[in-house]
Protein backbone atom coordinates (compact mmCIF):
# COMPACT_ATOMS: atom_id res chain seq x y z
CA UNK A 1 0.00 0.00 0.00
CA UNK A 2 1.31 3.28 -1.31
CA UNK A 3 1.09 7.12 1.12
CA UNK A 4 -1.47 7.87 -0.83
CA UNK A 5 -3.54 4.87 -0.64
CA UNK A 6 -3.95 5.18 2.73
CA UNK A 7 -7.55 5.63 3.84
CA UNK A 8 -7.66 8.47 6.93
CA UNK A 9 -5.34 7.35 9.59
CA UNK A 10 -4.97 4.05 8.30
CA UNK A 11 -7.29 1.28 10.59
CA UNK A 12 -10.10 -0.20 10.53
CA UNK A 13 -11.63 2.73 11.93
CA UNK A 14 -11.11 4.94 9.33
CA UNK A 15 -12.54 1.99 6.67
CA UNK A 16 -15.17 1.91 8.11
CA UNK A 17 -16.35 5.63 8.62
CA UNK A 18 -15.20 5.94 4.71
CA UNK A 19 -17.70 2.96 3.30
CA UNK A 20 -20.40 4.72 5.64
CA UNK A 21 -19.59 7.98 3.61
CA UNK A 22 -19.66 6.26 0.62
CA UNK A 23 -23.02 4.26 1.27
CA UNK A 24 -24.67 7.90 2.74
CA UNK A 25 -23.55 9.21 -0.74
CA UNK A 26 -25.18 6.45 -2.45
CA UNK A 27 -28.55 6.70 -0.49
CA UNK A 28 -28.33 10.37 -1.02
CA UNK A 29 -29.28 11.22 2.38
CA UNK A 30 -28.62 14.52 3.85
CA UNK A 31 -25.33 14.25 5.76
CA UNK A 32 -25.34 17.16 7.83
CA UNK A 33 -24.88 15.64 10.55
CA UNK A 34 -24.02 11.53 11.08
CA UNK A 35 -24.81 10.16 14.00
CA UNK A 36 -23.57 6.81 15.05
CA UNK A 37 -25.35 4.67 18.11
CA UNK A 38 -24.81 2.05 20.61
CA UNK A 39 -26.90 0.20 22.72
CA UNK A 40 -25.97 0.28 26.68
CA UNK A 41 -27.26 -2.66 28.61
CA UNK A 42 -28.99 -1.98 31.85
CA UNK A 43 -29.59 -5.11 33.19
CA UNK A 44 -26.73 -7.34 34.06
CA UNK A 45 -23.05 -5.71 35.27
CA UNK A 46 -21.58 -4.31 31.91
CA UNK A 47 -18.24 -6.01 31.23
CA UNK A 48 -15.70 -4.30 29.44
CA UNK A 49 -16.79 -5.99 26.23
CA UNK A 50 -20.26 -4.02 26.60
CA UNK A 51 -17.96 -1.02 26.90
CA UNK A 52 -16.52 -1.91 23.57
CA UNK A 53 -19.45 -1.16 21.66
CA UNK A 54 -19.81 2.50 22.72
CA UNK A 55 -15.84 3.27 22.42
CA UNK A 56 -15.50 1.86 18.71
CA UNK A 57 -18.82 3.87 17.86
CA UNK A 58 -16.91 6.54 19.46
CA UNK A 59 -13.69 6.14 17.18
CA UNK A 60 -16.04 5.53 14.03
CA UNK A 61 -17.32 9.25 15.04
CA UNK A 62 -14.28 10.64 15.39
CA UNK A 63 -12.88 9.17 12.14
CA UNK A 64 -16.19 10.70 10.26
CA UNK A 65 -14.63 14.34 11.83
CA UNK A 66 -11.55 13.85 10.66
CA UNK A 67 -12.81 13.46 7.14
CA UNK A 68 -14.88 16.81 7.90
CA UNK A 69 -18.56 15.28 9.09
CA UNK A 70 -19.98 16.60 11.49
CA UNK A 71 -20.79 13.25 13.92
CA UNK A 72 -22.36 12.27 17.66
CA UNK A 73 -22.78 9.32 19.54
CA UNK A 74 -25.46 8.50 21.16
CA UNK A 75 -25.67 6.22 23.78
CA UNK A 76 -29.29 4.10 24.54
CA UNK A 77 -29.96 2.31 27.68
CA UNK A 78 -32.80 0.19 27.05
CA UNK A 79 -34.10 0.39 30.59
CA UNK A 80 -37.56 -0.73 29.95
CA UNK A 81 -35.79 -3.99 29.01
CA UNK A 82 -37.37 -6.51 32.08
CA UNK A 83 -35.16 -8.16 34.75
CA UNK A 84 -34.15 -11.82 33.27
CA UNK A 85 -32.19 -12.78 36.02
CA UNK A 86 -30.48 -11.87 39.10
CA UNK A 87 -26.36 -11.03 38.38
CA UNK A 88 -23.92 -12.78 40.65
CA UNK A 89 -22.91 -10.89 43.90
CA UNK A 90 -26.48 -9.06 43.71
CA UNK A 91 -29.17 -9.14 47.04
CA UNK A 92 -31.39 -11.93 46.18
CA UNK A 93 -34.21 -10.04 47.22
CA UNK A 94 -34.24 -8.83 43.60
CA UNK A 95 -36.09 -12.22 42.62
CA UNK A 96 -38.95 -10.68 43.63
CA UNK A 97 -38.84 -8.03 40.70
CA UNK A 98 -38.05 -10.47 38.18
CA UNK A 99 -39.90 -9.48 34.39
CA UNK A 100 -40.40 -6.03 36.11
CA UNK A 101 -38.82 -2.88 33.96
CA UNK A 102 -35.20 -2.42 35.41
CA UNK A 103 -36.07 1.23 35.88
CA UNK A 104 -38.61 0.41 38.09
CA UNK A 105 -37.03 -1.58 40.23
CA UNK A 106 -35.36 0.30 43.56
CA UNK A 107 -31.94 0.03 43.60
CA UNK A 108 -30.39 -2.04 45.49
CA UNK A 109 -27.38 -0.07 46.52
CA UNK A 110 -29.65 3.20 46.87
CA UNK A 111 -27.11 5.39 45.01
CA UNK A 112 -29.20 5.60 42.05
CA UNK A 113 -33.16 6.03 41.05
CA UNK A 114 -33.60 2.96 39.82
CA UNK A 115 -31.51 -0.89 39.18
CA UNK A 116 -31.82 0.24 35.47
CA UNK A 117 -30.12 3.69 36.17
CA UNK A 118 -27.39 1.83 38.70
CA UNK A 119 -26.13 -0.46 35.60
CA UNK A 120 -25.90 2.19 33.33
CA UNK A 121 -24.01 4.35 35.15
CA UNK A 122 -21.51 2.03 35.96
CA UNK A 123 -21.13 1.82 32.17
CA UNK A 124 -21.32 5.26 31.69
CA UNK A 125 -18.74 6.06 34.47
CA UNK A 126 -16.62 3.72 32.72
CA UNK A 127 -16.92 5.98 29.05
CA UNK A 128 -16.36 8.64 31.34
CA UNK A 129 -12.94 7.70 32.74
CA UNK A 130 -11.76 6.36 28.99
CA UNK A 131 -12.76 10.68 27.91
CA UNK A 132 -15.23 9.25 25.88
CA UNK A 133 -18.42 11.90 24.67
CA UNK A 134 -22.11 10.76 24.34
CA UNK A 135 -25.30 11.64 24.16
CA UNK A 136 -27.41 10.02 26.85
CA UNK A 137 -30.61 8.44 25.57
CA UNK A 138 -32.81 6.05 27.97
CA UNK A 139 -35.49 3.98 26.54
CA UNK A 140 -37.93 5.22 29.63
CA UNK A 141 -38.00 8.70 28.48
CA UNK A 142 -37.82 7.83 24.62
CA UNK A 143 -41.07 6.26 24.97
CA UNK A 144 -42.60 8.66 27.58
CA UNK A 145 -42.12 11.31 25.03
CA UNK A 146 -43.73 9.51 22.61
CA UNK A 147 -40.78 9.58 19.84
CA UNK A 148 -41.11 6.14 19.32
CA UNK A 149 -45.31 6.40 18.95
CA UNK A 150 -45.19 6.50 14.64
CA UNK A 151 -43.05 3.71 14.60
CA UNK A 152 -44.95 1.73 16.84
CA UNK A 153 -48.03 2.10 14.81
CA UNK A 154 -47.11 1.64 11.27
CA UNK A 155 -44.29 -2.02 12.85
CA UNK A 156 -48.08 -2.98 14.81
CA UNK A 157 -50.59 -2.32 11.67
CA UNK A 158 -47.92 -4.52 9.78
CA UNK A 159 -47.57 -7.09 11.92
CA UNK A 160 -48.53 -9.83 10.04
CA UNK A 161 -46.11 -9.27 6.83
CA UNK A 162 -43.42 -8.67 9.66
CA UNK A 163 -44.60 -12.07 11.95
CA UNK A 164 -43.75 -14.00 8.78
CA UNK A 165 -40.55 -12.52 7.57
CA UNK A 166 -39.12 -12.99 11.57
CA UNK A 167 -40.57 -16.86 10.85
CA UNK A 168 -38.42 -17.02 7.14
CA UNK A 169 -35.33 -15.22 8.83
CA UNK A 170 -35.40 -16.42 12.15
CA UNK A 171 -37.30 -19.43 12.36
CA UNK A 172 -38.92 -17.84 15.40
CA UNK A 173 -42.96 -18.35 14.86
CA UNK A 174 -44.12 -16.90 17.59
CA UNK A 175 -45.00 -13.38 16.26
CA UNK A 176 -46.94 -15.01 13.71
CA UNK A 177 -49.42 -15.38 16.60
CA UNK A 178 -48.71 -12.64 19.07
CA UNK A 179 -47.97 -9.12 18.27
CA UNK A 180 -44.26 -7.66 18.54
CA UNK A 181 -45.19 -5.25 21.36
CA UNK A 182 -44.97 -6.30 25.00
CA UNK A 183 -47.56 -4.04 27.30
CA UNK A 184 -46.79 -3.62 30.89
CA UNK A 185 -49.55 -5.27 32.74
CA UNK A 186 -51.77 -2.88 34.35
CA UNK A 187 -52.54 -5.40 37.43
CA UNK A 188 -49.09 -6.48 38.05
CA UNK A 189 -46.68 -3.90 36.30
CA UNK A 190 -44.18 -7.07 34.75
CA UNK A 191 -43.33 -7.09 31.21
CA UNK A 192 -42.81 -9.90 29.31
CA UNK A 193 -45.86 -11.69 30.71
CA UNK A 194 -47.82 -9.82 28.77
CA UNK A 195 -49.24 -10.92 25.26
CA UNK A 196 -50.53 -8.52 22.90
CA UNK A 197 -53.10 -10.24 20.26
CA UNK A 198 -54.59 -7.40 18.88
CA UNK A 199 -54.11 -3.45 17.32
CA UNK A 200 -56.68 -1.36 17.37
CA UNK A 201 -55.20 1.37 14.85
CA UNK A 202 -57.42 4.21 15.23
CA UNK A 203 -57.22 4.39 19.24
CA UNK A 204 -53.73 3.37 19.02
CA UNK A 205 -54.21 0.67 21.70
CA UNK A 206 -53.23 -2.99 22.05
CA UNK A 207 -55.20 -5.37 23.69
CA UNK A 208 -53.46 -8.37 25.56
CA UNK A 209 -53.27 -11.20 28.43
CA UNK A 210 -50.95 -11.21 31.09
CA UNK A 211 -49.84 -15.09 31.45
CA UNK A 212 -46.67 -17.38 32.66
CA UNK A 213 -44.10 -16.55 30.44
CA UNK A 214 -40.49 -17.89 30.53
CA UNK A 215 -37.71 -15.65 30.95
CA UNK A 216 -34.37 -17.01 30.98
CA UNK A 217 -34.49 -20.16 33.20
CA UNK A 218 -37.64 -18.93 35.46
CA UNK A 219 -41.06 -19.25 34.88
CA UNK A 220 -42.50 -15.97 35.80
CA UNK A 221 -45.95 -16.06 36.92
CA UNK A 222 -48.59 -14.39 34.72
CA UNK A 223 -51.28 -12.58 36.93
CA UNK A 224 -53.94 -13.51 34.57
CA UNK A 225 -55.28 -9.79 33.87
CA UNK A 226 -57.08 -8.97 30.49
CA UNK A 227 -56.23 -5.64 29.17
CA UNK A 228 -55.66 -2.48 26.74
CA UNK A 229 -52.94 -0.54 26.91
CA UNK A 230 -52.29 3.13 24.72
CA UNK A 231 -48.94 2.72 22.31
CA UNK A 232 -48.62 6.33 22.89
CA UNK A 233 -48.27 6.34 26.97
CA UNK A 234 -44.89 4.88 27.17
CA UNK A 235 -46.54 1.64 29.41
CA UNK A 236 -44.69 -0.80 26.95
CA UNK A 237 -41.74 -1.23 24.13
CA UNK A 238 -41.76 -3.00 20.71
CA UNK A 239 -39.59 -6.75 20.64
CA UNK A 240 -36.04 -6.08 19.90
CA UNK A 241 -36.69 -7.61 16.63
CA UNK A 242 -37.90 -4.68 15.92
CA UNK A 243 -37.37 -1.72 17.78
CA UNK A 244 -33.50 -0.91 16.75
CA UNK A 245 -35.43 -0.07 13.29
CA UNK A 246 -38.33 2.07 15.07
CA UNK A 247 -35.23 3.85 17.24
CA UNK A 248 -32.92 4.15 13.95
CA UNK A 249 -35.75 6.06 11.94
CA UNK A 250 -36.78 8.23 15.54
CA UNK A 251 -33.28 9.07 15.98
CA UNK A 252 -31.84 9.16 12.37
CA UNK A 253 -28.91 6.53 12.94
CA UNK A 254 -26.52 5.81 9.98
CA UNK A 255 -23.88 3.49 11.81
CA UNK A 256 -24.64 1.09 14.52
CA UNK A 257 -22.56 -2.07 15.45
CA UNK A 258 -23.85 -5.70 16.41
CA UNK A 259 -22.38 -8.34 18.31
CA UNK A 260 -22.54 -12.12 16.51
CA UNK A 261 -24.59 -12.89 19.24
CA UNK A 262 -27.52 -10.60 17.90
CA UNK A 263 -27.32 -10.75 14.27
CA UNK A 264 -30.50 -12.20 13.70
CA UNK A 265 -32.14 -9.50 15.15
CA UNK A 266 -30.40 -6.95 12.80
CA UNK A 267 -31.16 -8.53 9.99
CA UNK A 268 -34.92 -8.66 10.75
CA UNK A 269 -34.46 -4.88 12.59
CA UNK A 270 -32.41 -4.32 8.93
CA UNK A 271 -35.94 -5.56 6.81
CA UNK A 272 -38.09 -3.46 8.80
CA UNK A 273 -36.79 -0.23 8.69
CA UNK A 274 -35.86 -0.86 4.89
CA UNK A 275 -39.06 -2.09 3.80
CA UNK A 276 -41.62 -1.09 6.62
CA UNK A 277 -40.48 2.38 7.95
CA UNK A 278 -38.84 3.04 4.83
CA UNK A 279 -35.88 4.50 6.52
CA UNK A 280 -32.39 2.60 4.76
CA UNK A 281 -31.18 1.34 7.62
CA UNK A 282 -27.64 2.15 9.28
CA UNK A 283 -24.46 0.40 8.22
CA UNK A 284 -23.07 -2.35 10.58
CA UNK A 285 -20.29 -3.80 11.12
CA UNK A 286 -19.71 -7.21 13.43
CA UNK A 287 -17.66 -6.67 16.21
CA UNK A 288 -15.07 -9.71 18.06
CA UNK A 289 -16.99 -10.53 20.77
CA UNK A 290 -15.09 -10.82 24.09
CA UNK A 291 -14.78 -14.04 26.10
CA UNK A 292 -14.00 -14.52 29.43
CA UNK A 293 -11.63 -16.67 30.42
CA UNK A 294 -13.86 -18.84 32.46
CA UNK A 295 -11.85 -21.26 33.94
CA UNK A 296 -8.61 -19.14 34.76
CA UNK A 297 -7.87 -18.06 38.62
CA UNK A 298 -7.20 -14.73 37.67
CA UNK A 299 -10.84 -14.21 36.58
CA UNK A 300 -12.52 -16.70 38.93
CA UNK A 301 -10.87 -15.10 42.13
CA UNK A 302 -12.37 -11.77 41.49
CA UNK A 303 -15.69 -12.44 40.34
CA UNK A 304 -16.26 -13.71 36.56
CA UNK A 305 -16.79 -9.95 35.19
CA UNK A 306 -13.95 -7.92 33.38
CA UNK A 307 -15.20 -4.48 34.14
CA UNK A 308 -13.69 -1.42 32.92
CA UNK A 309 -13.30 0.03 37.17
CA UNK A 310 -11.31 -3.64 37.57
CA UNK A 311 -9.22 -3.09 35.15
CA UNK A 312 -8.40 0.72 36.02
CA UNK A 313 -7.12 -0.84 39.17
CA UNK A 314 -4.23 -2.48 37.41
CA UNK A 315 -3.84 -0.69 34.10
CA UNK A 316 -4.45 2.78 32.03
CA UNK A 317 -7.42 4.29 31.07
CA UNK A 318 -5.17 4.23 27.75
CA UNK A 319 -4.61 0.20 27.98
CA UNK A 320 -8.45 -0.63 27.62
CA UNK A 321 -8.76 1.71 24.09
CA UNK A 322 -5.46 -0.06 23.10
CA UNK A 323 -7.74 -3.29 23.42
CA UNK A 324 -10.68 -2.14 22.05
CA UNK A 325 -9.65 -0.59 18.98
CA UNK A 326 -6.78 -3.08 18.21
CA UNK A 327 -9.07 -4.58 16.29
CA UNK A 328 -12.20 -5.62 15.33
CA UNK A 329 -13.04 -9.13 14.23
CA UNK A 330 -12.77 -12.61 15.33
CA UNK A 331 -13.64 -13.76 19.09
CA UNK A 332 -10.99 -13.20 22.17
CA UNK A 333 -10.85 -14.38 25.74
CA UNK A 334 -10.04 -11.50 27.31
CA UNK A 335 -9.14 -11.28 31.77
CA UNK A 336 -6.53 -9.44 33.96
CA UNK A 337 -3.68 -11.33 33.02
CA UNK A 338 -3.80 -9.07 29.09
CA UNK A 339 -2.84 -5.97 31.06
CA UNK A 340 0.89 -6.39 31.36
CA UNK A 341 1.07 -7.18 27.41
CA UNK A 342 -1.11 -4.13 26.98
CA UNK A 343 0.72 -1.59 28.91
CA UNK A 344 3.94 -1.98 27.11
CA UNK A 345 2.49 -2.76 23.70
CA UNK A 346 0.85 1.06 24.59
CA UNK A 347 4.61 2.34 24.77
CA UNK A 348 5.98 0.13 21.70
CA UNK A 349 3.54 2.06 19.86
CA UNK A 350 4.13 5.27 21.30
CA UNK A 351 7.81 4.82 20.32
CA UNK A 352 6.65 4.09 16.78
CA UNK A 353 4.62 7.39 16.88
CA UNK A 354 7.89 9.38 17.77
CA UNK A 355 10.05 7.50 15.20
CA UNK A 356 12.30 6.15 17.77
CA UNK A 357 11.52 2.88 15.86
CA UNK A 358 11.19 2.49 11.91
CA UNK A 359 9.62 0.25 10.14
CA UNK A 360 10.41 -0.75 6.54
CA UNK A 361 7.34 -2.24 5.73
CA UNK A 362 5.13 1.16 5.33
CA UNK A 363 1.93 0.53 5.66
CA UNK A 364 2.29 -1.09 8.84
CA UNK A 365 4.04 2.09 10.22
CA UNK A 366 0.85 4.21 9.04
CA UNK A 367 -1.35 1.61 10.94
CA UNK A 368 0.05 1.96 14.14
CA UNK A 369 0.95 5.41 13.66
CA UNK A 370 -2.74 5.93 13.21
CA UNK A 371 -4.14 3.25 15.96
CA UNK A 372 -1.89 5.27 18.77
CA UNK A 373 -3.77 8.74 17.77
CA UNK A 374 -7.18 6.56 17.74
CA UNK A 375 -5.99 5.61 21.51
CA UNK A 376 -5.57 8.80 22.54
CA UNK A 377 -9.00 9.88 20.77
CA UNK A 378 -7.12 11.64 17.72
CA UNK A 379 -5.49 13.99 20.19
CA UNK A 380 -2.09 12.53 20.91
CA UNK A 381 0.48 14.49 22.93
CA UNK A 382 3.36 16.09 22.01
CA UNK A 383 6.01 14.13 23.48
CA UNK A 384 6.27 10.95 24.55
CA UNK A 385 5.63 9.89 28.26
CA UNK A 386 8.39 8.19 30.31
CA UNK A 387 8.40 4.79 29.67
CA UNK A 388 9.40 2.26 31.96
CA UNK A 389 8.50 -1.40 31.69
CA UNK A 390 5.04 -2.54 33.64
CA UNK A 391 6.63 -6.39 33.82
CA UNK A 392 9.61 -4.66 35.42
CA UNK A 393 7.10 -2.68 37.92
CA UNK A 394 5.51 -5.79 38.86
CA UNK A 395 8.46 -7.87 39.65
CA UNK A 396 9.84 -4.94 41.77
CA UNK A 397 6.96 -4.38 43.27
CA UNK A 398 6.41 -8.10 43.94
CA UNK A 399 9.42 -7.75 45.93
CA UNK A 400 8.98 -4.10 47.96
CA UNK A 401 5.89 -4.51 49.78
CA UNK A 402 6.54 -1.27 52.34
CA UNK A 403 7.59 2.12 51.61
CA UNK A 404 7.04 0.84 47.84
CA UNK A 405 7.30 3.90 45.69
CA UNK A 406 10.16 5.25 47.49
CA UNK A 407 11.92 1.79 47.04
CA UNK A 408 10.54 0.65 43.58
CA UNK A 409 11.89 4.04 42.35
CA UNK A 410 15.22 4.35 43.78
CA UNK A 411 15.90 0.98 42.31
CA UNK A 412 14.62 1.98 38.82
CA UNK A 413 17.01 4.98 39.58
CA UNK A 414 19.91 2.48 40.08
CA UNK A 415 18.80 0.34 37.02
CA UNK A 416 19.08 3.90 34.92
CA UNK A 417 15.40 3.27 33.79
CA UNK A 418 14.55 6.01 35.29
CA UNK A 419 16.10 9.55 35.95
CA UNK A 420 13.99 11.15 38.80
CA UNK A 421 11.12 10.22 40.73
CA UNK A 422 8.05 11.53 38.61
CA UNK A 423 3.83 11.34 39.22
CA UNK A 424 3.69 9.37 36.17
CA UNK A 425 6.14 7.01 37.46
CA UNK A 426 4.27 7.01 41.08
CA UNK A 427 0.80 6.27 39.52
CA UNK A 428 2.50 3.18 37.17
CA UNK A 429 4.10 1.86 40.54
CA UNK A 430 0.35 1.69 41.95
CA UNK A 431 -1.02 0.30 39.10
CA UNK A 432 2.14 -2.20 38.90
CA UNK A 433 1.95 -3.07 42.93
CA UNK A 434 -2.20 -3.59 42.64
CA UNK A 435 -1.14 -6.06 39.81
CA UNK A 436 1.41 -7.54 41.86
CA UNK A 437 -0.60 -7.81 45.01
CA UNK A 438 -3.24 -9.72 43.68
CA UNK A 439 -2.04 -11.79 40.63
CA UNK A 440 1.52 -11.91 41.71
CA UNK A 441 2.83 -13.21 39.08
CA UNK A 442 3.45 -12.07 35.08
CA UNK A 443 2.05 -14.95 32.95
CA UNK A 444 4.81 -17.11 31.79
CA UNK A 445 5.28 -16.21 28.02
CA UNK A 446 5.56 -18.80 25.02
CA UNK A 447 9.58 -18.87 23.70
CA UNK A 448 11.07 -21.16 21.20
CA UNK A 449 14.52 -22.54 22.91
CA UNK A 450 16.81 -23.77 21.41
CA UNK A 451 18.99 -26.81 23.11
CA UNK A 452 22.20 -25.09 23.57
CA UNK A 453 20.75 -22.06 25.31
CA UNK A 454 18.56 -24.46 27.54
CA UNK A 455 21.81 -26.21 28.19
CA UNK A 456 23.10 -23.05 29.30
CA UNK A 457 20.03 -21.89 31.12
CA UNK A 458 20.15 -24.95 33.22
CA UNK A 459 24.24 -24.57 34.11
CA UNK A 460 23.11 -20.86 35.89
CA UNK A 461 20.23 -22.41 37.14
CA UNK A 462 22.50 -24.71 39.20
CA UNK A 463 24.85 -21.37 40.07
CA UNK A 464 21.53 -19.67 41.40
CA UNK A 465 20.70 -22.89 43.23
CA UNK A 466 24.03 -23.17 45.56
CA UNK A 467 24.22 -22.14 48.88
CA UNK A 468 26.48 -19.64 48.34
CA UNK A 469 25.98 -16.35 46.67
CA UNK A 470 28.16 -15.69 43.22
CA UNK A 471 30.76 -12.93 44.11
CA UNK A 472 30.33 -11.36 40.68
CA UNK A 473 27.00 -13.34 39.10
CA UNK A 474 27.27 -10.51 36.44
CA UNK A 475 30.45 -12.29 35.49
CA UNK A 476 29.36 -15.55 36.26
CA UNK A 477 26.57 -15.56 33.47
CA UNK A 478 28.58 -13.65 30.95
CA UNK A 479 31.02 -16.76 31.72
CA UNK A 480 28.58 -19.55 31.22
CA UNK A 481 27.34 -17.53 27.80
CA UNK A 482 30.83 -17.90 26.43
CA UNK A 483 31.42 -21.65 27.20
CA UNK A 484 28.01 -22.48 25.39
CA UNK A 485 29.31 -20.29 22.73
CA UNK A 486 26.16 -18.05 22.77
CA UNK A 487 26.92 -14.42 22.29
CA UNK A 488 26.30 -12.87 25.57
CA UNK A 489 23.71 -10.27 24.62
CA UNK A 490 21.79 -13.07 22.84
CA UNK A 491 21.67 -15.16 26.39
CA UNK A 492 20.81 -11.52 28.22
CA UNK A 493 18.00 -11.12 25.61
CA UNK A 494 16.42 -15.19 26.65
CA UNK A 495 16.59 -14.04 29.99
CA UNK A 496 14.82 -10.56 29.86
CA UNK A 497 12.12 -12.82 27.92
CA UNK A 498 11.81 -15.31 30.38
CA UNK A 499 12.12 -13.12 33.48
CA UNK A 500 10.37 -10.27 32.33
CA UNK A 501 8.65 -11.22 28.99
CA UNK A 502 11.08 -8.28 27.20
CA UNK A 503 13.42 -7.87 25.00
CA UNK A 504 15.26 -5.81 27.31
CA UNK A 505 16.04 -4.57 31.16
CA UNK A 506 18.20 -3.77 33.55
CA UNK A 507 22.03 -4.71 34.24
CA UNK A 508 21.14 -8.86 34.90
CA UNK A 509 23.28 -9.71 37.78
CA UNK A 510 22.04 -7.12 40.71
CA UNK A 511 18.06 -7.66 38.90
CA UNK A 512 18.46 -11.44 39.66
CA UNK A 513 19.87 -11.19 43.05
CA UNK A 514 16.76 -8.01 43.43
CA UNK A 515 14.41 -10.83 42.80
CA UNK A 516 15.80 -13.76 44.60
CA UNK A 517 18.34 -15.79 43.06
CA UNK A 518 16.39 -19.21 44.15
CA UNK A 519 12.81 -18.19 43.01
CA UNK A 520 14.56 -17.30 39.40
CA UNK A 521 16.65 -20.44 39.11
CA UNK A 522 12.84 -22.16 39.54
CA UNK A 523 11.96 -19.98 37.23
CA UNK A 524 14.86 -20.89 34.28
CA UNK A 525 14.56 -24.32 35.22
CA UNK A 526 10.55 -24.65 33.89
CA UNK A 527 11.95 -23.39 30.83
CA UNK A 528 14.46 -25.96 30.68
CA UNK A 529 12.17 -29.22 30.82
ZN1 LIG B 1 -26.71 2.70 42.41
ZN1 LIG C 1 -50.14 -9.09 35.01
Amino acid sequence: MSEQNVIGKGTWIDKLAFELIEREKSIGRKMDLLRVESGLGASGVPHIGSLGDAVRAFGVKLALENFGYKSELIAYSDDLDGLRKVPEGFPDSLNEHIGKRVSTIPDPFDCHDSYGMHMSSLLLEGLDDLGIEYEFRRAKDTYEKGILTDQIHTILENSSKIGEKIAELSGQEKFQKVLPYFPVCENCDKLYTTESYEYIPNEKKVKYRCKDATIGSNVVKGCGHEGMSDITKGHGKLAWKVEFAARWQAFDIRFEAYGKDIMDSVKINDWVSDEILNYPHPHHVKYEMFLDKGGKKISKSLGNVVTSQKWLKYGTPKSILLLLYKRITGARELGFEDIPSLMEEYNELENIYFGKIKFDNKAKETKSKGLYEYVNLLNPPKNPSIHVSYRLLIELTNIFKDDRNERVTKKMIDYGAIKEEAPEIKELITLAGNYADDFGEVEKIELQIDEVTKKALGELSQVLKADNEPDDLQNAIYQIAKSNEIPPKDFFKTLYQIILGSNRGPKIGPFILDIGRKKVANTLSSYVN
